[in-house]
């Protein structure tokens, strides 16, 4: 039987009438075995709730309390649960007076808030021993000191700290403190958490401010904060982090889009303008995110982020948003470099070659070669990495003399292994960097010249903004070209932006038609439009016309039919290892002969 099932079954009949503070005093004097009217007396002397304790077998059993206590564990009854549900706030003080007679420590402080008939309440309690009839020390004496208007007090202080007087919004403080909640809550229900903070600071607030004076700076302050607020979601939050700096925050599920649509609200908010008293103001924001998805991003940091991003957006007009990776993937680009420049210097990389079908006869014109880079730790870089990262350092001028000398070679190869010269030629590409940097027409006129191949069998791949960058040096490099008898394209046609009248100035003799006019080009007029545009150019100007990207049978036989010459693209074949694209070679040329 408990102490408290005990307790209530002693209560006599007589008492019940009496209030529940006169009860358990009567029941103290009325128990059997009660301790000296020294402990009556101290406990009636006592101005705050206090009350003696023993242990009878497990149970804690109250010996005497004064009326406040009884009056305190009434109301401390009702409660159901303590009031933030706190694990580390014990309400229940039985529990700590068993596990003091269990420990027999010295002493013991808790504080105990629960949610009291009258509202929020905290006591501050103390356990300590006293001394028992029989001299021995085996009660304690436990008192509540009411704590609750200090911390009510502490509380509001608080929230004025955490809060913007003007807006009565969370200010920096307050956001950081609320944000950090909203994310532990969050992620103790879902594990993980997706959010963003968008940063908006009104532009051109300084100068409101001095011309229309602080108190109709004030009334834009509130008006803005008001306008956002009415675009907000419900579980978004609104804070007031500076003069004329304002911070949402925001859970994207759907990351930059949501974001992106948030973004879009508040912009609309502000396409009125807003009346301050006379005038009609124009209110400009410039706004700037930062996302985070990581369980343990730093909210402060986050903040710091998105102010850097609005700092961008002033001068750019636009959202911007921080890139956290943006350092990650500088880093990255170290190691890639780094080891790029030993791949090259080893040998290492690789070159594969993409069979050219002509689309009229379906035989192989030739190949495209195209470097390939497997890297021991960092696995397959594709081209699209590791060439920028050459252009950028440079490593490009090696790479592209060392593609024009393995391509080469590899016809030459092919040539020996024949016992003849294969009726093919080679595509290689040409970076821009490397135009500016190389003398290509020796870098290429020492490939051929080491391999023994002739120029008639190389084609030089350029890209439209290599046409735009120099054009006197560009002119003078197709020229020497020309007169090696090499081949020039132009790569990824329709993508840049090279004007006709260079084009038609410059030996370039084929074209070859960016991919993303064949990808889809299937039953969309527009893109066969330009198709035939571009191919229609080409014969104007005397050039052929090769498509690339070629992934399905019906969009060779659209091109072929659209006069389009050549053809390139997974349908025919993926970039092959030098020895199965000679293969492919022998297979097709002798299936296209019979
Ligand atoms: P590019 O010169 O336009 O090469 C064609 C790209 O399209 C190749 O990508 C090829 O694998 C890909 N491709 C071919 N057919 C299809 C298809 O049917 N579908 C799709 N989705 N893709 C297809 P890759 O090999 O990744 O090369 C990318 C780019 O990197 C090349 O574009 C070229 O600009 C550059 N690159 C590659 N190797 C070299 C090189 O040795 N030197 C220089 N300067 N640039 C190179
Ligand atoms: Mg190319
Ligand atoms: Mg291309």
């Amino acid at each position: 039987m408990t102490a408290r099932a005990k307790r209530d079954e002693t209560d006599s009949t007589e008492a019940m009438a009496a209030s529940p503070a006169a009860r358990r005093v009567q029941l103290f004097e009325s128990l059997p075995g009660t301790p000296s009217r020294r402990f009556s007396s101290l406990l009636r002397a006592l101005p705050y709730p206090a009350a003696v304790l023993r242990q009878v077998a497990d149970a804690v059993e109250i010996i005497g309390t004064n009326e406040e206590f009884a009056r305190f564990d009434e109301d401390l009854d009702g409660t159901l649960m303590p009031l933030d549900r706190r694990p580390s706030r014990h309400f229940n003080w039985r529990e700590r007076a068993g596990a003091m007679f269990e420990s027999r420590r010295t002493s013991d402080r808790f504080e105990i808030e629960f949610q009291g008939r009258l509202g929020a309440r905290v006591f501050s309690c103390s356990l300590t021993w006293v001394e028992g009839d029989d001299g021995q020390d085996d009660m304690l004496l436990l008192t509540a000191t009411d704590r609750t208007s200090e911390r009510k007090a502490e509380s509001t202080l608080r929230k004025e700290l955490l809060t913007d007087s003007l807006t009565s919004l969370p200010n920096r403080i307050g956001f950081v403190e609320e944000i950090e909640g909203l994310v532990e809550t969050r992620k103790d229900t879902l594990g993980k958490t997706s959010y963003a903070i968008i940063g908006l600071d009104l532009i051109r607030f300084s100068r409101i401010n001095e011309s229309l004076g602080a108190m109709a700076g004030d009334e834009l302050i509130i008006t803005v904060a008001r306008r956002v607020k009415s675009v907000l979601r419900a579980g978004d939050v609104l804070a007031r982090i500076g003069g004329n700096e304002f911070a949402i925050f925001a859970h994207v599920g759907n990351g930059l889009s949501e974001v992106l649509q948030i973004a879009e609200r508040v912009r609309k908010a502000f396409e009125s303008p807003i009346r301050l008293s006379t005038y009609l103001i124009n209110v400009e924001v410039a706004l700037g995110c930062a996302l985070a998805s990581d369980e343990d991003e730093d909210v402060e940091n986050l903040l710091r982020q998105a102010q850097a991003a609005v700092k961008r957006a002033k001068k750019s007009g636009t959202l911007e948003v921080y890139r956290a990776h943006v350092l990650r993937e500088a880093l990255k680009r170290f190691t890639v470099e780094n080891r790029l420049r030993e791949a090259i210097e080893n040998g290492a990389l690789n070159m594969v070659f993409q069979p050219l079908i002509n689309l009229q006869t379906g035989a192989v014109k030739g190949f495209e070669a195209l470097a390939r880079w497997e890297e021991p730790i960092l696995g397959t870089v594709p081209p699209s990495e590791f060439i920028p990262v050459a252009e950028e350092s440079g490593l490009i001028v090696p790479l592209g003399r060392w593609a024009m000398c393995e391509t080469a070679q590899t016809l030459a190869d092919w040539d020996r292994r024949n016992r003849h010269p294969l009726p093919i030629m080679m595509n290689v590409n040409l970076s821009p960097v490397q135009m500016a940097r190389d003398n290509v027409p020796r870098a290429v006129e020492e490939a051929l010249r080491y391999a023994g191949i002739d120029g008639s069998r190389f084609t030089i791949e350029l890209t439209e903004s290599a046409l735009i960058a120099d054009p006197d040096k560009t002119r003078q490099l197709l020229g020497a070209l020309q007169a090696m008898n090499v081949t020039v394209a132009m790569d990824d046609f329709g993508t840049g932006f090279s004007n006709l009248a260079s084009l038609q100035s410059l030996p370039i003799d084929v074209l070859k038609i960016d991919r993303s006019f064949v990808t889809d080009m299937i039953g969309d007029e527009d893109k066969i439009a330009l198709i035939r545009a571009i191919v229609s150019l080409a014969g104007a100007l005397g050039m052929q016309t090769t498509a690339e990207g070629i992934e399905k049978r019906e969009m060779a036989d659209a091109l072929a039919a659209l006069g389009c010459h050549y053809g390139q693209g997974y349908f025919f074949a993926r970039p092959l290892p030098p020895l199965e694209a000679y293969r492919y070679w022998l297979d097709r040329s002798e299936a296209t002969m019979i």
